[in-house]
């Protein structure tokens, strides 16, 4: 008695240490969002292409250094990193160079956008500055900011990736759009465990790459996040499907459904808790194939890191987006 009653107070006091954490996690990135939102803005002001094209990039590449162990953790409030030898200049021989003049010489892209004097790779105000400045070379207009952004990253999949945001942020006006639902609705009869990495037979080795949320036939499979919807169609594992890229870069992957929402079309954009499609146990054949397992909605999650994408475990992203949706309506009663 006496082990369970101290297992409980100690549950307490972890539960009441990690609201306070949230707490003030929360309050944090509401400022953080703030500063992101001045600087994005002071951007347009100086070159007059929109907030939310800044928005996007510093999302896509705050969320890729996230990932990447070789380049260099964010000190400000931005995500954006422009490699030394870009900053001064390819030809520069001082990679470190922070001297205005000299950098646009050699036609880095340094600036200085705090009028210190110095073009600083580091200074959040010198990096939006430098990037406003570099965009600008090739116009304001959303087809020239395309072309700004292949010759930058070079890679269609990043270009794909910023555009997609440009597009949240366009609409939903805010940098706060961390929102998330569990696929399906709470009050539906489900099971799901954590499958993941489990071996597959079918369709030669493969491991299992999701979570397997097990429900009836129909029941509505709903977006899990902000996001803009890149792939909806059939294919002969995941029969039809439909994948989403969110604000982090991240790919959420519905598949086996039994059909889509009625006016559900690629490029669109969606929201936690929208209806995407319904559960079903289409795939693993050609088209039209079904009913090959029991009906269930396959849930994966693929992270991209600016060359590769790789898929990661959803089963503790789902468990927490479940347990916040139902504290959410205990909450409203
Ligand atoms: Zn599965």
């Amino acid at each position: 008695m006496r082990t369970l009653i101290s297992y409980i107070t100690a549950s307490f006091v972890f539960i009441a240490t990690s609201w306070n954490v949230l707490g003030k996690e929360i309050a944090k990135d509401e400022n953080i969002y703030e500063q992101r939102m001045e600087l994005y803005q002071k951007a347009e002001a100086v070159s007059l292409i929109p907030w939310y094209y800044f928005a996007a990039i510093d999302q896509y590449e705050r969320n890729v250094r996230l990932v990447r162990r070789d380049l260099p953790k964010a000190t400000g409030a931005l995500g954006i990193y422009i490699p030394p030898e870009r900053w001064a200049g390819p030809l520069n021989r001082n990679k470190h160079d922070t001297n205005p003049f000299t950098i646009s010489q050699f036609g880095g892209l340094g600036m200085d956008g705090n009028g210190d004097g110095v073009a600083n790779p580091n200074d959040d105000e010198d990096v939006i500055f430098a990037i406003a400045r570099y965009l600008q070379t090739y116009g304001t207009d959303h087809e020239h900011l395309k072309i700004a952004l292949w010759d930058y990253y070079q890679r269609s999949k990043t270009v794909d990736l910023i555009l997609g945001k440009v597009k949240i942020y366009k609409k939903y006006k805010t940098l706060q759009l961390d929102d998330h639902a569990f696929p399906l609705p709470l009050h539906a009869n489900y099971t799901y465990k954590n499958t993941w990495g489990d071996a597959r037979g079918w369709g030669g080795r493969r491991i299992h790459e999701g979570t397997d949320i097990f429900a009836h036939y129909g029941v509505p499979v709903r977006a899990t996040c902000y996001g803009v919807v890149e792939l909806k169609g059939w294919n002969k594992y995941g029969g039809w499907r439909v994948g989403i890229r969110d604000i982090n870069n991240t790919y959420h992957y519905f598949a086996h459904l039994n059909g889509f929402a009625s006016n559900l079309r690629e490029g669109q954009i969606v929201e936690p808790g929208m209806i995407i499609g319904s559960v079903g146990s289409s795939g693993y054949g050609p088209p039209g194939t079904a009913g090959k397992f029991p009906p269930h909605l396959h849930y994966g999650m693929y992270k991209d890191n600016g060359y590769t994408e790789w898929s990661f475990d959803p089963y503790p992203h789902l468990k927490m987006w479940e347990r916040a949706e139902k504290m959410q309506k205990k909450q409203r009663g």
